[in-house]
């Protein structure tokens, strides 16, 4: 199974490569933001425990999202790979992840990192919300607060899969296209 991390920072373009990746290798795309949103929607019980932490920008436990993903998973018994997108956010999210493929045998395969500078960020987002309708993308404050989650927590998750020889950088600006040929001639390799 070919079980790809996109990582990067809020706004770092996770999403829209990751539309492209799953065209084109035909893999299931996970988005742990995408199905807080979905639960948050449809007022279920993990909707409501999750809102108040993303509501300020605040990452949601690790217990929630680990369930959250291990259930995901479970719905896509014959995916011939998963895209994790905003997930793993933490090393404790990282080391359970490792531990859920380990046990169905499917380790993951690569982490591909958008390396994107704050300030781009910060313009990105705030452009985003003019049209995404996400309540976390309309408030600076909040753009900053999730930036400063991401540099505290998420960063050290790049070391985890550093030290398993899985990382791969790329430069996460300029045009789509030149960025998604970069992340797929990632992707070929490990085919
Ligand atoms: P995203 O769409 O990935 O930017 O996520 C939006 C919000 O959902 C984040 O600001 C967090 O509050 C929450 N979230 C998404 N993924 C995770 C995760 N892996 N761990 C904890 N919180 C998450």
């Amino acid at each position: 199974m070919l079980n790809i991390v996109l990582f990067g920072p809020p706004g770092a373009g996770k999403g829209t490569q990751s539309e492209k990746l799953i065209a084109s290798y035909k893999l299931v795309h996970l988005s742990t933001g995408d199905i807080l949103r979905a639960e948050l929607k449809n007022n279920t019980s993990l909707g409501k425990k999750a809102q108040e932490y993303m509501n300020q920008g605040l990452l949601v436990p690790d217990d929630l999202v680990i369930n959250m993903i291990d259930h995901k998973m479970d719905e896509y018994p014959a995916a011939k790979g998963f895209i994790f997108d905003g997930f793993p956010r933490t090393v404790p999210q990282a080391q359970a992840l490792d531990k859920l493929l380990n046990a169905k045998g499917t380790p993951i395969r690569e982490m591909i990192a958008l390396e994107v500078e704050e300030e781009e960020l910060v313009k990105r987002l705030i452009n985003r919300g003019k049209d995404s309708g996400r309540a976390d993308d309309q408030d600076e404050t909040l753009i900053r607060k999730r930036i400063a989650e991401y540099n505290a927590k998420t960063v050290p998750v790049a070391q985890f899969y550093t030290s398993q020889g899985k990382y791969a950088g790329i430069k996460g600006m300029g045009e789509i296209e030149e960025i998604f040929a970069k992340i797929a001639s990632i992707v070929d390799k490990i085919l």
